[in-house]
C-alpha cells in the first residue's frame, strides 16, 4: 500500500489522542477510506442492488466515506453546528485527511491540535454510530441530538485523557 504522506501525518496526530482503541481504529480506517460503507461493500461484491447503495441520511447519493462524512447535506449540517460550537467556520469542501488536518489546525489552543482532532474524531464517530443505528435499529436522523452526542462524547474523552 502506498501511503500518502499527508495521511501518515494525519494518522500520527490521530494516535496522540488517548481515546478508546476501537474509536482510534475507526478514525484510522476512515482516513484510509477503509470503512465498510455501502460502496465499499459493493466493490467487494456484497451489496449489488443499486437501491441498497443510497446514503441513509439523504437518499440522494451513494454512500461512500467522502459522501457520508463530508459531503452529505445532513453531515454538513452537523459539521457546521460543531464548528459553531467551537466558534469557527470552515470551508468544508475538503474530504478525508485534509479535512482532519484543517479541523485540527484551525483553532490554536494551549493543548495544540489534539483537542480539535479529538472533536473531529467524536463527530465522525457519532455520525458513523448514527448511520449504523438508522440502518440496523430504525433510528430517525436528527441533527440536534447528534450534535449533543458529539459534545458529550468530546467532553467524556477530554476528561478521560
Ligand atoms: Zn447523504
Amino acid at each position: 500500500m502506498n501511503l500518502n504522506s499527508n495521511v501518515l501525518t494525519a494518522i500520527k496526530k490521530l494516535w496522540k489522542n488517548d481515546v478508546q482503541s476501537k474509536v482510534n481504529v475507526f478514525g484510522w480506517r476512515l482516513l484510509l477510506d477503509r470503512l465498510p460503507t455501502k460502496m465499499a461493500l459493493n466493490h467487494k461484491g456484497i451489496l449489488l442492488n443499486s437501491h441498497d447503495l443510497l446514503c441513509v441520511f439523504c437518499f440522494l447519493f451513494n454512500e461512500d466515506c467522502a459522501h457520508l462524512f463530508f459531503l452529505c447535506s445532513f453531515s454538513k449540517g452537523v459539521l457546521e453546528a460543531v464548528y459553531n460550537w467551537v466558534g469557527k467556520s470552515l470551508p468544508i469542501s475538503v474530504v478525508g485527511w485534509n479535512h482532519f488536518l484543517l479541523f485540527g489546525d484551525m483553532i490554536k489552543t494551549k493543548k495544540g491540535g489534539c483537542v480539535n482532532h479529538l472533536i473531529w474524531l467524536a463527530t465522525s464517530w457519532s455520525i458513523w454510530k448514527l448511520r449504523n443505528n438508522v440502518i440496523f435499529n430504525g433510528f430517525i436522523p436528527n441533527t440536534t441530538s447528534l450534535v449533543d452526542d458529539v459534545k458529550v462524547c468530546s467532553w467524556v474523552w477530554f476528561n478521560n485523557r
